[in-house]
């Protein structure tokens, strides 16, 4: 999938100031992003979706907790999200448009990401989840820093997920797990425990967490 051309304008667009055009009606917060007029529109209202861009594939930002967030459903079929992070919010899967400022805090959510092991590749953010990114703008950042137009990742180095899947190198499976191999005297369960994890990552199956705001 080619990178879209309207992703870095949206995530550069200041979204939630209110629509100059519609200052008078209750709903005026520019929530919106439309994927087909991105060169010459840029955030906007419910009513200017109405009146400009019926027909458009409009995209709707929501926020939690003060950051800007996309459901995967909506945008699902317009943007490859494979690798980033996503969370269970008001009972829809979505993830962040953007890197977010590190948690400083000692609070129990900040302190259980901290003992993640999982670490966004762009911007080093603890990830609850075993996910490569912590937003689609370090998912973009990773590509445009790759020199690669298209929005395809390359697979983690060293770990190629077809030869795990393939099932011949079954015998030699903890050459896998980095640590564990050497001889080193790592105990049984940080053993099943990373196999656990690995089994589940083959078979696909996102793990997520609902966010504690
Ligand atoms: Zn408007
Ligand atoms: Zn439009
Ligand atoms: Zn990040």
């Amino acid at each position: 999938m080619l990178t879209p051309p309207w992703l870095e304008p949206m995530l550069k667009t200041k979204f939630f100031t209110h629509c100059a055009e519609h200052r008078e009606m209750p709903r005026n917060e520019c929530n919106m992003f439309c994927a087909d007029c991105f060169e010459h529109s840029s955030a906007f209202c419910i009513y200017c979706r109405t009146q400009k861009h019926s027909d458009h594939r409009v995209i709707q930002i929501r926020r939690s907790s003060y950051h800007e967030v996309v459901r995967v459903k909506e945008v699902e079929h317009l943007i490859d999200i494979k690798g980033v992070h996503t969370y269970v919010i008001n009972s829809a899967d979505v993830f962040f448009l953007n890197e977010r400022p590190q948690p400083r805090g000692v609070g129990a959510a900040a302190g259980k990401a901290a003992a993640s092991p999982f670490f966004c590749e762009v911007c080093s953010r603890s990830l609850l989840n075993d996910f490569r990114f912590c937003s689609i703008g370090c998912k973009l950042a990773r590509i445009k820093s790759n020199g690669d137009t298209t929005f395809v990742l390359q697979e983690r180095d060293g770990s190629s997920e077809s030869s795990r899947v393939e099932g011949e190198n079954t015998g030699k499976l903890t050459d896998d797990f980095g640590e564990c191999r050497d001889g080193s005297s790592a105990p049984n369960d940080t053993k099943s425990a990373s196999l656990r994890m690995r089994t589940r990552r083959r078979k696909g199956i996102p793990h997520r967490s609902p966010l504690s705001s």
